[in-house]
């Protein structure tokens, strides 16, 4: 079975309505096969609907739109070369900058293949095949197990699936579940791990507002850098790869927004959001704002460690800006009051169907649950902070559990530890010493402490309590940072390759720590799998209520995986009495430059900016793509399919349609691709590159 062939979940909904489709829906390849070419036509669909993924051969423009490192990005030549944003590459652009050799500051450019740096643990997957397996996964749970047996169960015949799926050359494959179980679909993908970095604007240009502008219209970021992917030495050949449209868009125009949109809850109930409102994005918002204080006092007048931390900084910043507009759009779109509001009419409709009764059942339960999840939900954010969180916490916690799982036979692994991850998981493990400054690490560390000794009775960490909880904490830590080795690269790697015994003999205080820390870590997450299990049983039966209620095609939660949102290019009211356009332009890049970061533009660009009528220099652009975190870098396609710009943002008023989408402030923001024509020509004289770019109809 070359794709997923029944999209069951609607495929018995009629598709007719051409409102369907613009707007609202992250679509897989599959639901765009099933969707009406002549609807499609009509929106603005030049190409046929095999030209953008043809199931049978893996071949299309999907097939050209790739995954690099948790963001989106699209071959644009036959050698390899990848547009993305530079966000997205800026850990690469970080990793090899030093003090005397800022490139974060000064940008790069690769004038000859010779000179691409590259990044240690970046990785670009291109689509491959999509099968759906969602029988076998059924199958596989045994009749009147348990949640958690239902859970290992899954997840054992997930990793049978993906084995098998692997065993063919350069794959990699993933069994996605969509909306918590409602279909299982093994994906294949071609892994290439050499992949180097080959140009990226300067700081300034391609992060011009910073934290200011991030999240916000009018926008004027230059967001966008590239890498090329490498086989066997020699760069890739892609099966597809984007024309660059030779003309641009403009207002009322259609485009596409190809890429691997990251997690959105929509599928939740409303006391599921409300809870991920409560705790997830409350507690995000203030621990990241912890960190982040840490990360920039610590480091103040020392250039040396801002560039150590800087990739940190810029993510911690991203999400925790992130986490506000979420918080804030809930509130203003009211969008947790409105999802209660349809699942009563659901709940009313569905009543008096017999063939529903168990999808109310489910609805409670999963209710139920997010009730009693919320008594524990403090402690859960932060035991699941630790991966994500201090570098010293993070390789101490991973070292025993790595430890640990080694002991098991391969397949009874956690699958983070499986062989297959092993290379992985040591290759980050070196890179992030390029991130680690161990007195910031130190202050990100202490802050999560002292949030685990503020816990309530009943969700308290006992390893903390124990090692912290009585005398200076502060000084407790300090002691732990000046005596291990954990932070030490060669150690570490050392550390990597060791039994559990041979860990604990080393008498590390840190790995000490750990070790304390390991049971707790193991229940918390056995309960996240007997949670999954339940979630696994429940959540399709109330969706199929849910779904049938609205009668047309649904589109599931993004969940990492390929995906097509079809758009319009166009303006939107952010409040009363103010219309936003949906274009901006150099000139306004100009007009925000004041000197003073982040709007503070290199003098190359002003001069190169000045000679010629900036206003004609397209910047930026709105439109109401539904797109998420993870469709940073996605190709934004033109009705024939060319590259007309580089998905990279949202607006503020949409930041919550993670939970809901609305149409009226629903904009994507992406950067205009005549802009990095310009950039390349005049300002960065680029010629290797921009005779790489392929234009469209030659
Ligand atoms: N700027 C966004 C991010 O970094 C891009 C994708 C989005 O969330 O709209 O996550």
């Amino acid at each position: 079975m070359p794709f997923f062939h029944s999209a069951r979940w609607w495929a018995a909904a009629a598709l007719t309505t051409s409102s369907l489709i613009a707007g609202e829906g992250k679509w897989t390849p599959q639901q765009v096969l099933q969707l009406d070419p002549l609807m499609l036509r009509k929106q603005g669909l030049e190409l046929p609907v095999s030209r953008l993924w043809d199931p049978r051969r893996g071949a299309g423009l999907l097939a050209a739109t790739v995954n690099i490192g948790g963001c989106s990005g699209g071959f644009v030549s036959s050698t390899g070369l990848i547009l993305t944003n530079h966000h997205c590459l800026f850990g690469v652009v970080q990793e090899h900058s030093r003090p005397d050799r800022d490139l974060i500051t000064a940008g790069f450019v690769a004038r000859t293949r010779e000179e691409e740096l590259p990044g240690k643990t970046t990785r670009v997957t291109v689509p491959r095949k999509f099968t759906d397996v969602t029988a076998e996964i059924n199958a596989a749970a045994p009749a009147g197990a348990g949640d958690l047996d239902r859970s290992k169960a899954v997840d054992a015949k997930q990793k049978s699936l993906v084995a098998a799926c692997e065993a063919s050359a350069g794959a990699r494959c993933r069994v996605a579940a969509f909306d918590g179980g409602l279909q299982y679909v093994l994906i294949e993908s071609l892994e290439l791990s050499d992949v180097r970095l080959v140009y990226a604007p300067p700081r300034a240009v391609g992060e011009f507002g910073g934290e200011v502008d991030n999240w916000m219209w009018p926008r004027h970021t230059g967001d966008f850098a590239m890498a090329r992917a490498y086989k066997d030495g020699k760069p890739y050949t892609p099966g597809f790869y984007f024309p660059i449209a030779r003309t641009g868009v403009k207002p009322g125009d259609f485009v596409m927004v190809l890429g691997y949109p990251g997690r959105t809850v929509r599928s939740l109930t409303a006391a599921e959001m409300a809870a991920q409102r409560d705790f997830y994005y409350t507690l995000r918002e203030q621990l990241y704002g912890e960190w982040i204080r840490a990360l920039e006092d610590s480091t103040k007048d020392n250039p040396a460690a801002a560039i150590t931390v800087a990739a940190t900084l810029k993510s911690l910043s991203n999400v925790y800006k992130n986490a506000q507009g979420q918080l804030a759009g809930l509130a203003r779109g009211r969008i947790i009051e409105k999802q209660q509001a349809h699942e009563e009419s659901v709940k009313t409709w569905a009543s008096p169907r017999p063939e529903f009764a168990k999808a109310l059942l489910a609805k409670q339960d999963l209710d139920a649950r997010a009730a009693a999840r919320r008594k524990t939900a403090t402690r859960d954010f932060l035991l699941q902070a630790v991966a994500n969180g201090p570098l010293a916490l993070k390789h101490a916690t991973q070292l025993v559990r790595l430890a640990a799982e080694r002991e098991k036979a391969d397949a009874d692994r956690e699958t983070d530890y499986m062989d297959r991850e092993i290379p992985r998981l040591r290759a980050r493990m070196e890179r992030d010493q390029k991130s680690l400054f161990q007195p910031a690490d130190q202050a990100m560390f202490a802050a999560w402490i002292a949030r685990a000794l503020k816990l309530a009775e009943g969700e308290r960490i006992e390893a903390v309590d124990r090692v912290f909880g009585s005398g200076d904490s502060l000084k407790t830590l300090a002691y732990l940072y000046q005596s291990t080795k954990v932070t030490s690269l060669a150690e570490r790697l050392k550390m990597f390759d060791e039994s559990l015994a041979q860990l604990r003999a080393r008498r590390d205080p840190l790995l000490g720590f750990a070790f304390l820390l390991e049971p707790e870590l193991r229940s918390f997450q056995a309960a996240e799998k007997t949670h999954d299990g339940a979630v696994a049983r429940l959540r399709p039966e109330w969706r199929r209520a849910v779904i049938a209620h609205t009668g047309k095609p649904v589109a599931p939660d993004a969940n990492g995986t390929l995906r097509v949102s079809f758009a319009q290019v166009k303006g939107y009211a952010p409040r009363d009495g103010v219309i936003y356009t949906p274009q901006t332009t150099l000139a306004g890049m100009l007009e925000k430059h004041t000197g003073v970061e982040p709007f503070d533009l290199p003098q190359a660009v002003v001069d190169a900016a000045r000679t010629i009528d900036a206003a004609k220099v397209p910047l930026n652009f709105l439109a109401d793509a539904d797109t998420t975190g993870g469709n940073s870098g996605s190709p934004t396609v033109n009705g024939r399919g060319e590259l007309v710009g580089l998905n990279f943002d949202r607006v503020w008023e949409n930041v919550a349609n993670d939970f809901g989408y609305n149409p009226a402030v629903a904009r994507n923001i992406s950067v205009d691709i005549r802009f990095l024509l310009w950039l390349l020509k005049d300002v960065e004289k680029a010629d290797n590159l921009l005779r790489e770019l392929q234009p469209a109809g030659k």
